[in-house]
């Protein structure tokens, strides 16, 4: 399992739904890793082995685990499958997920569960919709999804939390820095066990706001859709 105690901040591309085998190579090519960070790649499964080298401190990460171990269940793929090609990071419960495809606190536990198991680091994403945030919900949610959503067995070196306000994802809106940093200590602070947990920010991150949001005390890194889709947006972001 990959180390997490030694990087200061870890920063992570979602490439949802995009990406080409050229586009790969031309990424890769151009990418800077900064050796004082963990950055994954999150690309697409079919890409996941990919051009990334031998940088050890650059991980691919899949997007999505399948909820079964084995057997009839066509299109999926497995946690031990992952692991199998050298996969170290899997997101669970990205708000698309829950959204289009159903996926519940409950899956997003077992998942989580059958990744540790495989020593992959599940990366456990959370967040209040604008409704809830305008009903003044935002802690019930997040102390609910978490307490629902994190496996027994997460701990700080084989799980990681990222706060995604479903509002913010894809829209150029973010919270306040003193609302992102609010919600990374309510996170930290839910229960001891929690304290030492690493949490990434993730919604509308872009090279000019990255910085700002890295610098807040209690945000470990961050979770970047769009922006991390240009390269040399992304080499400004992890620099
Ligand atoms: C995401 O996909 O997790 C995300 C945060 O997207 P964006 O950076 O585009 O808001």
């Amino acid at each position: 399992m990959v180390n997490l105690d030694k990087y200061s901040s870890i920063f992570i591309a979602n490439w949802k739904l995009n990406g080409n085998s050229s586009f790969l190579k031309d990424y890769y090519e151009k990418l800077k890793v900064n050796s004082n960070n963990c950055t994954i790649i999150c690309s697409p499964s079919i890409y996941l082995k990919s051009l990334k080298g031998n940088n050890e401190n650059l991980f691919c990460g899949a997007q999505d685990v399948s909820s079964f171990k084995e057997g009839a269940y066509t299109g999926e793929l497995s946690a031990s499958m992952l692991k199998d090609n050298n996969i170290d990071f899997c997101l669970v419960g990205h708000s698309e997920r829950r959204q289009h495809f159903a996926e519940t606190n409950d899956k997003v536990n077992t998942k989580s569960s059958n990744l540790i198991k495989e020593n992959i680091i599940p990366v456990i994403c959370i967040g209040e919709t604008l409704e809830q945030k305008e009903k003044n919900l935002t802690e019930e949610i997040l102390t609910s999804q978490i307490k629902d959503s994190v496996p027994n067995l997460a701990n700080h070196q084989n799980a990681l939390i990222a706060y995604e306000p479903v509002w913010a994802i894809g829209t150029g809106l973010t919270p306040t820095l003193d609302e992102i940093n609010q919600a990374h200590e309510l996170i930290k602070n839910f229960d001891q066990k929690f304290i030492d947990f690493k949490v990434l920010y993730g919604g509308s991150v872009k090279s000019s706001n990255s910085k700002e949001i890295t610098n807040l005390s209690h945000v470990d890194g961050c979770l970047i859709g769009g922006a991390s889709l240009k390269v040399d947006e992304f080499n400004t972001i992890i620099s």
